[in-house]
């Protein structure tokens, strides 16, 4: 059985103050509700707060993720973090291949690719999106494109490494817009990436790959979305920088 897992993306938002006291409000509530057993819950705050943040949540059942690494280990790279940067201050989880990262910092499959190659050389675990553009699905290409991407990225890595993945099907379209996309529409991506797997790794690994939907989760159309076959949670901006909304998701 695939353990739900929700991962709250919060991108360049939060300060130390609101980041710190939302995390721990968050862990009084799961404290409170014992839900613990039931769903595993990513937080993604912002490089400055990554420390303090895996420091609030030692010893309990709330992960931390960073946003992003850079390729290489060290260098001359202006405003990056590396991965053993992120190792050193005991992180252990990385969201890849963000379709923001993929627009506003071109970063291609091939990128992604050395990105993947240098955090599974650290031992991350890798919360990695794809998604189609709006006229990529208009124009019948989604699966191709979809297909594209798995294949110049995690593809090109063998059998033994594709436990620490996390798929995230963001269709580019639903995120940030209030669009999310048809269940019917979900169901058969997911269903699609699925046999994906299972062509490429067998059987096992395609039941055991945890595939979330990204794109416009909200407090009202969460329990909807959880409940669609092949949906092993979600990967929530907006809705995920509210301490209620954010509760809501969880209990969906
Ligand atoms: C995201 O950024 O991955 C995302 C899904 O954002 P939103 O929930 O705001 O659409």
């Amino acid at each position: 059985m695939r353990k739900k897992i929700i991962i709250a993306n919060w991108k360049m938002n939060h300060d130390f103050y609101e980041t710190t006291s939302f995390i721990r409000n968050l862990l009084k509530f799961i404290f409170e509700r014992k839900i613990y057993h039931k769903k595993k819950i990513i937080i993604s705050p912002s490089f400055p707060f990554l420390h303090i943040s895996n420091q609030i949540i030692q010893g309990t059942t709330l992960n931390i993720a960073a946003q992003n690494i850079h390729y290489m280990d060290n260098g001359s790279y202006t405003g990056e973090v590396s991965a053993s940067m992120l190792k050193s201050i005991g992180i252990q989880k990385i969201i890849l291949g963000h379709s923001e990262r993929k627009k506003y910092f071109i970063e291609t499959n091939d990128i992604l690719f050395k990105k993947i190659q240098k955090g599974l050389q650290y031992n991350f675990d890798i919360i990695f999106c794809i998604g189609e553009t709006l006229i990529e699905r208009e124009t019948k290409k989604h699966f191709l494109i979809i297909k594209k991407q798995l294949e110049e990225t995690i593809f090109k890595f063998s059998l033994k490494y594709i436990h620490h993945f996390i798929i995230a099907y963001e269709p580019i379209w639903a995120i940030g817009t209030g669009n999310t996309a048809y269940p019917e529409e979900i169901k058969k991506m997911h269903e699609y990436i699925r046999f994906l797997f299972k062509k490429k790794y067998g059987e096992n690994i395609s039941n055991n790959i945890s595939i979330l939907y990204g794109g416009s989760i909200n407090d009202i159309n969460a329990k909807n979305i959880f409940s669609i076959n092949n949906v092993d949670g979600g990967l929530i901006g907006n809705a995920s920088l509210k301490i209620e909304k954010f509760l809501t998701i969880i209990q969906s």
